[in-house]
């Protein structure tokens, strides 16, 4: 079986990022999972649908025609890498999330990404749900004021407006909702390694994963 390394934690915490170069320096295969939700979300706002319509989403998720190549995130043939990076399109995957039937339709999807040489998967339930065999998993958290910052700056550099203050608030609605929902709420999985990067650089996160791999 192939090494799987599991980082979940809030929004913001810096899960991408650190994932990403985490992967790039073990030449692992990465699976971005909140994309999945983001990319069922567009779909289901882009047909309309209400966003409690768990058998209409259920359906949308499990036929999802993504593709990830790069930076680039497809779906059908439009690239919407950028697009599903909007706050309005994380809220949205934010509520979908909490229906059993979409977390259902996605987990194939999701476990299909774990290929050789190994996988680091990050998102909310990777270690919990996903993938409970992982050999490493690691829960990545940091202030709600560290998060609100750098969920600030992702944002305007990628040419969206934000407001500090609407994304404190945003954050702590989204935290709360992905905490108290009875389908796989997040929470550390069991053993894993906390790591809280609200006073560290990404590389310093990244160096403590890559350790607690090599250990
Ligand atoms: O990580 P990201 O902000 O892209 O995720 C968007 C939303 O998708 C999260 O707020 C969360 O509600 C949901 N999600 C989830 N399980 C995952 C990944 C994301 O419920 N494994």
């Amino acid at each position: 079986t192939n090494p799987i390394i599991t980082i979940d934690g809030p929004t913001a915490s810096g899960k991408g990022t650190v994932a990403q170069l985490v992967a790039q320096a073990l030449q692992f295969h990465y699976l971005d999972s909140g994309a999945l939700y983001r990319l069922t979300a567009l779909s289901a706002l882009t047909q309309k649908l209400a966003l409690d319509d768990e058998l209409a989403i259920a359906t949308i998720a499990s036929q999802l025609p993504c593709r990830f190549e790069g930076e680039q995130i497809w779906l059908g043939d439009v690239e919407v890498g950028n697009t599903i990076r909007a706050e309005e399109i994380g809220n949205a995957a934010s509520k979908i999330a909490v229906l059993p039937a979409v977390r259902e339709a996605l987990l194939q999807l999701q476990k299909s990404f774990s290929k050789a040489p190994g996988l680091i998967a990050d998102g909310r339930d990777m270690g919990t749900v996903v993938f409970p065999d992982a050999s490493l998993k690691i829960y990545l958290t940091a202030s709600v004021a560290a998060r609100a910052e750098r969920r600030f700056k992702q944002l305007i550099s990628k040419g969206f407006s934000a407001s500090m203050q609407d994304l404190m608030q945003d954050l702590t609605e989204r935290d709360a909702r992905d905490q108290n929902r009875s389908a796989a709420p997040l929470k550390p999985a069991q053993g894993a390694y906390i790591l809280d990067t609200s006073a560290l650089t990404v590389d310093q996160a990244v160096a403590e994963v890559l350790q607690q791999y090599a250990s």
